[in-house]
């Protein structure tokens, strides 16, 4: 397998075609960005942080029996996945209020929901990636009616399977944001990444935030956060199908 050219470059991550048309390489920069692009810092080791992460996250929902585009790591800041046709909607699931749910809706940041919440966003940067609905989606012929229950359904067994798991290693999974895309062969796919920077990903203890509002809100060192995630998530890799049953 060989990585060939770039197919394109978003905000964390820069993907590559490879020579099988159905694989593409996925590689975490160390670069942030906040407030589409008007904060930038670079963060060295970032990537591979988040590169780490990712995989985790990626074989404990593999294991649970969810379909993702992860295939293997590939080097410290590369994975290789599946390559697939985004779909334009990203769904964010949410545990505990915090962003911009609390200025849509007065709920005070840090409040646990009643309920999960699941939205839909038009993934689109000029527009601010808006909050649509099903009737927004048909309209626009962003995805059909058993696609969008594919995914809704998927984004809660996700957040259940997370949940637990972090829960276990004393960190509460606020809210994230997933993205999927259809295969070659139409199967419809888990991709784009697990980390600190589509997760908001609190101390379950000390609500201390350990995600990338830590360079948002300027709340502390980001690599100093990442590394706890890490350390967590990793000491307890042996145990994670026990925990989670
Ligand atoms: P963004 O700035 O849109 O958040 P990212 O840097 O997160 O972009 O990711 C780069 C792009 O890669 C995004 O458009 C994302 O949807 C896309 N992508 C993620 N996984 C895959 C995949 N398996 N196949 C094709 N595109 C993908
Ligand atoms: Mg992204």
């Amino acid at each position: 397998m060989q990585k060939t050219t770039l197919i394109c470059e978003g905000k964390t991550k820069r993907l590559f075609a490879t020579d099988e048309p159905e694989l593409c390489v996925m590689e975490f920069k160390d670069e942030a960005m906040a407030f589409y692009g008007l904060k930038r810092r670079t963060i060295k080791g970032k990537g591979e942080m988040n590169n780490l992460i990712c995989e985790q996250m990626f074989r404990l929902l593999a294991g649970r029996g969810v379909a993702t585009h992860f295939v293997r790591r590939l080097s410290p800041s590369e994975m290789l996945v599946r390559r697939v046709d985004i779909l334009p909607i990203a769904i964010v699931t949410r545990n505990i209020a915090a962003g911009d749910v609390c200025e849509r809706t007065g709920i005070a940041p840090g409040t646990r929901l009643k309920a999960t919440v699941v939205e839909c966003h038009y993934k689109n940067n000029e527009l601010r990636d808006p909050l649509v609905n099903y009737t927004h989606i048909a309209a626009m012929g962003l995805a059909g009616h058993e696609e969008m229950e594919i995914i809704q359904r998927v984004a809660l067994t996700v957040n259940g399977i997370l949940s637990t798991f972090l829960q276990s290693v004393n960190i509460d999974l606020v809210d994230f944001k997933l993205e999927f895309g259809r295969a070659a062969n139409g199967e419809i796919l888990l991709a784009d990444e697990i980390t600190p920077e589509n997760c908001r990903f609190w101390d379950a203890r000390t609500h201390e935030a350990l995600d990338l509002d830590r360079f948002r809100q300027d709340l502390g060192d980001v690599r100093e956060g990442y590394q706890k995630i890490i350390t967590r998530v990793l000491r307890n890799d042996r145990n994670t199908e026990d925990k989670i049953q």
